[in-house]
């Protein structure tokens, strides 16, 4: 009998899952459900880049539909699972909710900005975890300096002008260091405007940022951000930000108009409305394997993976034991679950993951990067011509490789486009404003 595969999140692991399902699976054995409510999968590595106008926005997206051609693409919500009844409901932004019948769960929901209970946050600060976040930061920065040019110096001026990231982690570090490279680009088109002028300040509340890499290459980053005028605050947590006044713990005080949140994820909430067991973190508890599993063992025809998993490294080099949220592993997880999904239905023993890391690379603005291999460390624009030959051969599929390059080699000769195109966010302004209107 055709099995029902449904893969809730076409992200790094269910996209992966899915493409592998349909390598592997033969003709009949199993029909493949991705439920996602983005009808695209996110190459979240790129958002830095996008924020800084380096990387189209579009370009950082592959379309579901466009490469999983043997599976059905739903574009809309899994809101509920009960596994017990096998059953998922699906809920879409129009229309009436609907329960699914399946077989075999996959569940590759990802993760989400883990945030705190600090005011002002859910208010005025943007996350970095989609193409629409990352575009808006983009659009605010451009449209920030073209109206700031327009100010005499001043508070009001200043406030346009100060950009402040919350979290020194990786994805922190990379949106802030790319985001000065932005500023510091756009100041040649905005003569009234100087140096100094523009503020960037990291709230970091550990004493240290980026713990993929070591101290030494740390440092190395602090001294390089330093040196380009935007500062890291060690050992500091963001107090308040309402209205955009931001308070730190330190008592510095200051205003920004923007400020980005990348101060860590958690497994996505949804894992809540259903029967399948969480661990302590809220993620779904699943075994090397990728099956989940509860205290009985595995629990049949449930198989998870990725950043809203906690599956364990079996190379003992994980956070807690655990594989840490990355790509590197979502990727390969989605990979083997997908043959290991397809030898169960066929009665094989599934494989274990297990994974060494391969080190972690990043860019800090262009032609500026650092990588960390265990003790081998690169800096400066080596690494920023690893981190783009890495990332770009990385994103899936060539169509995606080939926009990716050709708009890097087009804007070495031609610069980053730095149009804001914040309008579209009141796209019907503009004809609103003339539109004609039967009298009253
Ligand atoms: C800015 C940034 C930079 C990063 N850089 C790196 C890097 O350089 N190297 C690296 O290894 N990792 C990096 N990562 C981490 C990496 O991107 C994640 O670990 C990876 O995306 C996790 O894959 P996933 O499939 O688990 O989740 P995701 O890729 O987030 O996919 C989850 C999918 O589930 C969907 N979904 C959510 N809710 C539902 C629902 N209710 N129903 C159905 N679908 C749902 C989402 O729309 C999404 O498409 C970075 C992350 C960020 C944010």
């Amino acid at each position: 009998m055709t099995k029902k595969i449904l893969i809730v999140g076409g992200g790094y692991a269910g996209f992966y899952t899915a493409l592998g399902l349909e390598k592997w699976l033969a003709r009949g054995e199993a029909e493949v459900t991705v439920v996602d409510p983005l009808p695209y999968m996110t190459y979240q590595p790129f958002l830095p880049e996008v924020a800084a106008g380096s990387i189209e926005p579009r370009h950082a997206v592959v379309a579901l539909r466009r490469h999983l051609y043997k599976s059905e693409v739903v574009t809309a919500r899994v809101t509920a699972i009960n596994h017990a009844a096998k059953t998922a409901t699906i809920t879409p932004e129009v229309g009436e909710p609907w329960e699914f019948a399946y077989d075999i769960i996959v569940v590759t929901a990802g993760s989400v900005s883990r945030t705190f209970p600090i005011p002002g946050v859910a208010d005025e600060a943007i996350g970095l975890k989609t193409i629409e976040e990352a575009t808006a930061i983009r659009d605010r920065i451009l449209a920030n300096f073209a109206r700031a040019a327009n100010l005499p110096a001043g508070a009001e001026r200043d406030r346009l002008l100060t950009f402040t990231v919350i979290g020194g982690g990786f994805a922190g570090i990379e949106v802030f260091g790319e985001m000065r490279s932005l500023a510091s680009s756009l100041l040649r088109y905005y003569p009234t405007l100087k140096f100094d002028d523009v503020a960037f300040h990291l709230v970091e509340a550990m004493g240290r940022i980026m713990p993929e890499v070591s101290l030494k290459t740390s440092h190395w980053v602090l001294k390089n951000l330093a040196q380009r005028g935007a500062e890291v605050h060690l050992d500091t947590q963001l107090k308040s930000a309402v209205g955009g006044n931001v308070e730190l713990s330190t008592g510095e005080r200051f205003e920004s108009d923007l400020i980005v949140w990348t101060a860590g994820v958690m497994a996505n909430p949804v894992l809540r409305n259903t029967d399948l067991p969480t661990e302590e973190r809220g993620r779904l508890r699943a075994q090397a394997d990728l099956r989940v599993i509860n205290d009985d063992g595995v629990i049949p025809d449930a198989w998870a993976s990725g950043d809203v998993a906690a599956v364990p490294d079996l190379t003992g080099k994980g956070v807690g034991g655990m594989c840490v949220p990355n790509a590197q592993h979502a990727v390969r997880q989605g990979k083997l679950m997908a043959k290991n999904i397809v030898g169960s239905i066929r009665g094989d023993v599934p494989v274990e993951y297990k994974h060494e890391n391969l080190g972690a690379v990043a860019t800090l603005g262009l032609g500026i990067g650092v990588f960390q291999s265990g003790k081998i460390s690169v800096k400066g624009l080596p690494a920023w011509v690893m981190h783009r030959g890495y990332h770009g051969l990385a994103i899936p599929m060539w169509e995606r490789k080939i926009r990716v390059f050709t708009m890097w080699i087009l804007n070495f000769f031609l610069r980053r486009d730095i149009v804001s195109i914040e309008a579209r966010e009141t796209p019907r302004e503009a004809f609103v404003e003339y539109a004609s209107r039967p009298k009253a």
